[in-house]
Formats: C-alpha cells, sequence, structure tokens
C-alpha cells in the first residue's frame, strides 16, 4: 500500500498532529494546543508524565513534559583582578 503521507488533503486517515516538543500540549486527538499547559501540574520534579484529559475534547492522553535545561557562564561584571 502507497503511503502519501505528504499528499495535500489526504486526510483519509486520523489526522495527525505535531504532538513531539511542542511548546505547548497537543491534544492526540484533535489538535487543541493547550495554551496553559505551564499550569498543568506534573508533580514535583521539572520533568514528569501524567494522563492529560484534553479541555476541547475530552479525550485522554499521555503526555510528558521534557525539560531542557541550558546553562551559560559568564565573567563576572565586577570581578577582582
Ligand atoms: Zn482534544
Amino acid at each position: 500500500m502507497p503511503s502519501e503521507r505528504r499528499g495535500s488533503g489526504a486526510l483519509k486517515l486520523m489526522p495527525k498532529f505535531d504532538t513531539q516538543y511542542t511548546r505547548e500540549i497537543i491534544c492526540l486527538y484533535c489538535g487543541h494546543a493547550e495554551h496553559d499547559s505551564w499550569e498543568v501540574d506534573f508533580g514535583d520534579g521539572l520533568e514528569g508524565e501524567i494522563d492529560f484529559d484534553c479541555s476541547e475534547c475530552g479525550k485522554r492522553f499521555r503526555v510528558s513534559r521534557v525539560v531542557d535545561i541550558s546553562y551559560v557562564s559568564n565573567k563576572a561584571k565586577e570581578s577582582d583582578v
């Protein structure tokens, strides 16, 4: 069976949304973007995984929060030389 994922308007199958590493929680089923994603409680840690109910279609899906922390070190402004 030839797959035509890139074909325009070929949404015969279940619509697929970009749900990977998005800035907001995207519903797996309706594509709704949860604008208050930062308010969602993922537990104590920065990262976590929860069952989430879409506020639009009400379906439940699994959401992981992935935190990517970076640090930049620079000289202090008032360094004793
Ligand atoms: Zn939904």
